[in-house]
């Protein structure tokens, strides 16, 4: 029998020819060195921060070289999908930026590549493994569960190697006719492919972020077609790729291992291989060494710990191109506010050795991000945050928009902006004093004190506030209250005799404080009682427990 017949027995529902896919999805127009890329997720429910970091990569390399960056929806795995995944996950990613250009979206798919669901796809993947078979590339195996697990305890006592190939590969020379008779008869087959390689000849590749890279030829007749024909993942990443016309290929370093064997199956296609970029795993620090972030042990892999935590997403993003690219961080601090797409994100500056993910760093990078942000920016993502994960504190939030801005506004632009805010979550007990529902008294008095004396004090200062004094009438006022308790109006006097003072004009300062905002640390305290206003300000003072 010819390979002619075997293909047609294999594939009758087969109507198309490879001409016609690459005539249907020509080379794109595209200004010279534009990159496509993609990310091509599973819909499994769960979206982490490798899906991100790789997402970025992706769309920097594209958007900065005038090229596509599309989604396709790696879904050949229904056992592993969950009913909302895709919807996870363009959600997921819209939440921290990143926009597609084509692919799976919303409301269906965009673009002239598609169908970006693997799933979709079926007739694609049959046509082109037809093509394989009829040149002799592929071949079906008939080999059952137990026979491969024979044959693999069979390997284990002869000290070789596992896997298909060689004198294993058990159906690799299977008479055509007795393949028929198999297939007519129904015994289930994969289909596999029939590698010429040799593992003691090396490929010379090139990886852009490794750069060279010698790997021996791939010996093994993997399957490119399971036993119910969805296509394995590494024959789908080889049609599809090369259908959607990727030029970059960026995935994570696990699948560095099976490169030769999508550098073999491009060859056999006739093909030219797309560039391969393997990223770094993220790791974490572990005792003194450090271990890849892992879904069981740590939270924080997932997307989802950084949504409901209130992580902004401008702070994750700039906190992960440092990780990205060595020269953003001195990039950074020479354009300290320029917008993150101005970085020249670049492949070399990337690490081979995995990055370390430090959830400290990123609050401090956070700090930064959010001190440089405009108050209404911070109101409206605080808003939209607690909107879905602090319904209360939203909606106090919301009733008095101008108040809101207010209180944010304190200490924000400057040379030395206030750095209280790295979570939108901690936005409430940050503003939870300007809110007489959520007021509490943190911090006692200062121990030392007469409690009569800081009585006096607090009554003193309401005496003489006068709300429309400017910054230095009220701080003049302070001093005075000082001055008439027998404090030293000034820290410098007091230290050259401290006998001399009960204490000085910072400790009085102290006890408004704490009278007025409950703690010892708070923004300005002039600008908390204008925003607090006199009577809700002396309410406080006088309030206030000695
Ligand atoms: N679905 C694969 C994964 O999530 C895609 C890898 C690739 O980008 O080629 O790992």
């Amino acid at each position: 029998m010819s390979f002619e017949r075997l293909a047609e027995l294999l594939f009758p529902d087969v109507e198309r020819d490879a001409e016609y896919y690459e005539r249907l999805y020509p080379p794109r127009k595209l200004p010279e060195g534009a990159k496509v890329t993609r990310l091509a997720p599973s819909p499994t429910g769960f979206i982490h921060l490798g899906n991100l970091y790789g997402a970025l990569t992706d769309e920097r390399l594209a958007h900065q070289s005038g090229g596509v960056f599309f989604l396709r929806i790696e879904d050949t795995d229904a056992k592993r999908e969950v009913p909302n995944g895709t919807e996870l996950i363009r959600s997921s990613l819209r939440s921290f930026g990143l926009n597609f250009d084509e692919g799976a979206l919303e409301g269906g798919d965009r673009g002239d590549y598609g169908p970006y669901r693997q799933r979709q796809r079926a007739q694609i993947y049959h046509t082109f493994a037809k093509k394989l078979v009829l040149e002799g590339k592929a071949y079906p195996c008939f080999c059952s569960e137990e026979e491969l697990a024979e044959m693999r305890a069979e390997q284990e006592r002869e000290k070789v190697n596992f896997g298909y190939y060689g004198k294993w590969a058990k159906y690799r020379d299977l008479p055509a006719e007795e393949a028929e008779c198999r297939i007519r008869a129904g015994q289930p087959y994969v289909l596999r492919f029939r590698s010429e390689g040799d593992p003691s000849h090396y490929l010379h590749l090139t990886d852009q972020i490794r750069g060279k890279i010698d790997m021996p030829e791939n010996d093994q007749d993997f399957v490119l077609l399971k036993s119910d024909g969805i296509p394995t993942y590494h024959f789908a990443h080889v049609v599809d790729d090369h259908l959607m016309r990727v030029t970059h290929v960026v995935r994570g370093e696990e699948w560095l291992a099976t490169w030769p064997i999508h550098v073999q199956l491009f060859a056999a296609l006739g093909w030219k291989c797309p560039k391969y970029c393997h990223t770094a795993h993220l790791m974490k620090a572990e005792g003194s060494g450090k271990r890849k972030l892992s879904k069981r042990k740590d939270p924080e892999l997932a997307l989802s710990f950084y949504r409901e935590d209130g992580y902004p997403a401008e702070s994750v993003r700039e906190y992960l191109m440092t990780l990205l690219n060595s020269n953003f961080e001195e990039w950074r601090l020479a354009n300290p506010a320029a917008d993150i797409d101005g970085f020249r994100f670049a492949l070399s500056k990337m690490g081979i050795s995995g990055a370390l993910f430090d959830l400290d760093k990123l609050r401090d990078v956070s700090k930064n991000v959010v001190a440089a942000m405009p108050a209404q920016q911070v109101y409206d993502a605080v808003a939209e945050w607690a909107k879905e994960y602090d319904r209360p504190f939203y909606d106090l939030l919301t009733a008095d928009p101008a108040y809101a801005l207010r209180v944010l506004s304190i200490g924000r632009g400057g040379k030395k902006p206030r750095k209280d805010i790295a979570l939108w979550s901690d936005v409430k007990p940050y503003m939870s004093l300007f809110y007489d529902e959520l007021f509490t008294r943190e911090e006692p008095m200062p121990q030392g004190f007469d409690a009569s004396l800081v009585k006096k004090a607090l009554s003193l200062f309401c005496e003489t506030y006068d709300e429309h004094d400017t910054q230095e009438q009220w701080f003049a006022k302070v001093k005075a209250v000082a001055s008439a308790l027998g404090f030293a109006p000034e820290v410098k006097q007091y230290k050259q005799s401290p006998e001399s003072y009960p204490g000085h004009v910072g400790d009085v300062s102290m006890f408004l404080r704490i009278a007025l905002t409950g703690r010892s640390s708070s923004p300005d305290m002039y600008e908390i009682m204008q925003i607090l206003g006199r009577e809700r300000t002396l309410a406080r003072l006088n309030g206030c427990p000695v």
